[in-house]
């Protein structure tokens, strides 16, 4: 499915593993969570089975809000993908839910980003069952 801007979707299809399929899903419905352990109440990003504070088995997911702050960008100009259009700008954000998490994603703003900036997540669908998270300027 073309983006907002009618360029065909871009990248691989992620590969969900038994720790992220269901973030994927969720995601696919547009809500974006993190990880927080039931024990030490620390949340985590990327998915993974026990807590890398306190070493627990128990979380539960947490519905966040996908904001945070540019940390780096790239332009890529090099045609990596069948599909994709060239350049485009991979953008990587300070996630600001999770302490120390850095996520990266599609940059869907004007231009390139500005180091700092603040940012917020954007759905971008990929299908019924698949959404990807690209970062535009905050509101
Ligand atoms: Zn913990």
């Amino acid at each position: 499915m073309p983006d907002r801007y009618g360029r065909p979707p871009r990248g691989v299809r992620p590969t969900p593993d038994r720790d992220s399929k269901d973030w994927w899903e969720r995601l696919a419905g547009h809500e974006f969570t993190v990880q927080r352990c039931d024990t030490c109440h620390t949340t985590r990003f990327p998915a993974r089975a026990f807590c890398p504070a306190c070493r627990t088995e128990r979380w539960h997911w947490e519905a966040v809000a996908p904001q945070g702050t540019v940390e780096s960008w790239i332009v890529n100009r090099r045609p990596f993908m069948p599909g994709s259009t060239e350049p485009y700008v991979v953008v990587l954000v300070r996630l600001a839910a999770v302490p120390g998490c850095l996520i990266h994603g599609g940059w869907d703003g004007d231009g390139e980003p500005e180091y700092g900036q603040a940012v917020q997540g954007v759905y971008a669908d990929m299908g019924d069952d698949l959404a990807l998270l690209n970062w535009r300027p905050a509101e």
